[in-house]
C-alpha cells in the first residue's frame, strides 16, 4: 500500500473529471479512513489529504482526537443514533446521513452552532438503506427548515451495490435533478450546494452528475 501513490492517481482521476464537467466548484476528497488505524490516517493527512470521513461515531472519536490540530475537516459519514448525538455533532463539520426528522430535531437541540447536513435519501428505494424515500422528502424538508441549528448544504446518496452503469447514471441524475430543485425553492438554512456521492467504485459516475463530495475508502488502501 502506497498512499502518496493512491492519494496522487484518486485526485488526479477526481481533477480531470471534474474538469470534464466544467465542474468550478471543484470536488472534495473524503479519506473514509473506517478500514485503517490513526496512525494510517495521520500518514493521510502528510501526503495531503484535508477531508477524513469515518462512518461510526466511536472510531470518528478516536480519529478526530489522535489527530488534533491537524489540519482537517471532518465528516461523520455513517448513520448516527439518536443517543449519540451529544457526544459528536458539534466536533463534526459535516454530517452526512441525516436520515429523520427525530434525529433533525436531536441535532438541533444539542448543537451549540449551526451544523452543515446532508439529507440522506434512497432514491433507489432500497428496503435495506438508510435515508429518505422520494415521498417522504417534501414534509421532512418543512420540518427541517424550522430548525435553526441545521444548516441543509445538500443531498448524499449511496448507490446500490449491484447497480449497472446505466443505474447509476440514472440514480446520481435523478439526485443531481432533486437537489437543485430543492435549492430553488431558497428555503431558509438550506443552501444545498452540494452534493454527497460517489465511493471507490463509481466516484467518476457521481462526479459526472455533479457530486462535490466524494466519500472515498478501499480506493486508498490498496
Ligand atoms: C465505507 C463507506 C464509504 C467508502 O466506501 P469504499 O467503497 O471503501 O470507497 C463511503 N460512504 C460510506 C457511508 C461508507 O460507509
Amino acid at each position: 500500500m502506497d498512499l502518496a501513490k493512491n492519494k496522487a492517481k484518486i485526485f488526479k482521476s477526481v481533477e480531470e473529471a471534474a474538469e470534464a464537467e466544467n465542474n468550478t466548484q471543484g470536488v472534495n476528497v473524503i479519506a473514509v479512513t473506517k478500514y485503517v488505524e490513526a496512525e494510517v490516517a495521520h500518514q493521510l493527512v502528510e501526503v495531503g489529504v484535508r477531508h477524513i470521513g469515518e462512518n461510526r461515531v466511536d472510531k470518528f472519536l478516536e480519529k478526530y482526537h489522535a489527530l488534533a490540530g491537524q489540519p482537517v475537516t471532518w465528516h461523520l459519514i455513517g448513520s448516527l443514533q439518536r443517543r449519540k448525538v451529544k457526544d459528536v455533532i458539534n466536533l463534526v463539520d459535516y454530517f452526512h446521513a441525516l436520515d429523520s426528522v427525530k434525529l433533525a430535531k436531536e441535532i438541533n437541540k444539542r448543537a451549540d452552532h449551526s451544523i452543515n447536513c446532508f439529507l440522506q435519501v434512497n432514491l433507489s428505494e432500497e428496503p435495506s438503506k438508510h435515508g429518505f424515500l422520494k415521498n417522504e422528502i417534501e414534509e421532512a424538508l418543512l420540518e427541517i427548515a424550522e430548525l435553526p441549528n441545521i444548516n441543509l448544504v445538500g443531498l448524499m446518496t449511496m448507490a446500490p451495490l449491484k447497480a449497472s452503469q446505466a443505474e447509476l447514471e440514472a440514480l446520481f441524475d435523478e439526485t443531481y435533478r432533486l437537489k437543485e430543485d430543492i435549492k430553488a425553492k431558497n428555503i431558509k438554512n438550506m443552501p444545498m450546494t452540494d452534493l454527497s456521492m460517489g465511493m471507490s467504485g463509481d466516484y467518476l459516475v457521481a462526479i459526472k452528475h455533479g457530486a462535490t463530495f466524494v466519500r472515498i475508502g478501499t480506493a486508498f488502501f490498496q
